[in-house]
């Protein structure tokens, strides 16, 4: 019998973000291939899940691929978790997943939290219609990228690491001008915020302070407005 290949959402930060499901798969599995096995032990101690763990990240995972594949053939099943969030999201995943689907070994989604799509549902701005951009690219081409966004109608949604956050925040608005965004720092943890406004007032706002945690930045889409309030008195 071949095993399963489960692809495990884990929480964005918060520990008790996680699916029942999840905890009884990773107790189930064989074998859970992290992408840091230190980050996830912390998760699995929290659940009292012991379980043998490798290690699958982007600098291994050409190499680790056949390896868990031959795994998978012989009978394991095997959970892929990466350090938080949804595997595969701006994460390592998908290598894994079409070598799988190549040996008809069954892939299974075990979903859960994306620091995206948290983002998206509080930002306010419209969830009916966007685009997952992901991370810009880090040298060369971050301005084409954002060049071909100028004029994208749906909500677009970027991450980025708290270094580059107000590079890109400068950047978006060299290239957009005036727009309304949101930030969503940290979400689910201590110091979760929430910032909404005009670019050129986040940017102000970022440039007083030091930028730290995780960020996701939402930008509305060209020509769109925040979906109307039912609610709001005329
Ligand atoms: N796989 C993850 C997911 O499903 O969201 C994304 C992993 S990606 C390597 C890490 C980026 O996700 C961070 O740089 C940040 O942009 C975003 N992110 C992850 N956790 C976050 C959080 N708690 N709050 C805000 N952004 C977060």
């Amino acid at each position: 019998m071949i095993g399963s290949l489960y692809i495990v959402s884990t929480p964005i930060g918060n520990l008790e973000d996680i699916t029942h499901r999840a905890v009884k798969v990773l107790s189930s599995v064989d074998l859970i291939a992290a992408e840091d096995t230190r980050t996830t032990k912390i998760l699995l101690d929290h659940y009292g899940v012991t379980k043998p763990m490798t290690s699958y990240f982007a600098r291994n995972e050409r190499q680790r691929t056949p390896q868990l594949i031959a795994e998978l053939l012989a009978g394991k099943s095997i959970a892929l978790v990466s350090d938080a969030g949804t595997p595969g999201i701006s994460d390592p995943a998908h290598r894994i997943v079409i070598a799988a689907i190549e040996r008809s070994v069954p892939v299974i989604p075990i979903p859960g939290p994306s620091a995206f799509v948290s983002a998206l549902i509080v930002s306010g701005l419209r969830t009916d219609r966007f685009v997952f951009e992901g991370f810009l690219p880090v040298k060369k081409g971050r301005k084409t990228r954002l060049g071909i966004l100028k004029s994208e109608p749906r909500t677009i949604i970027l991450y980025e690491s708290p270094h580059r956050m107000l590079k890109t925040l400068n950047e978006v608005f060299e290239v957009f001008g005036e727009r309304q965004v949101v930030v969503a720092r940290e979400l689910t943890k201590k110091f979760e915020e929430i910032v909404r406004g005009p670019l050129s007032a986040i940017l102000r706002n970022l440039s007083a302070k030091p930028t730290r945690g995780e960020y996701v930045l939402i930008i509305q889409g060209a020509g769109k407005e925040p979906l109307e309030n039912p609610e709001k008195p005329t």
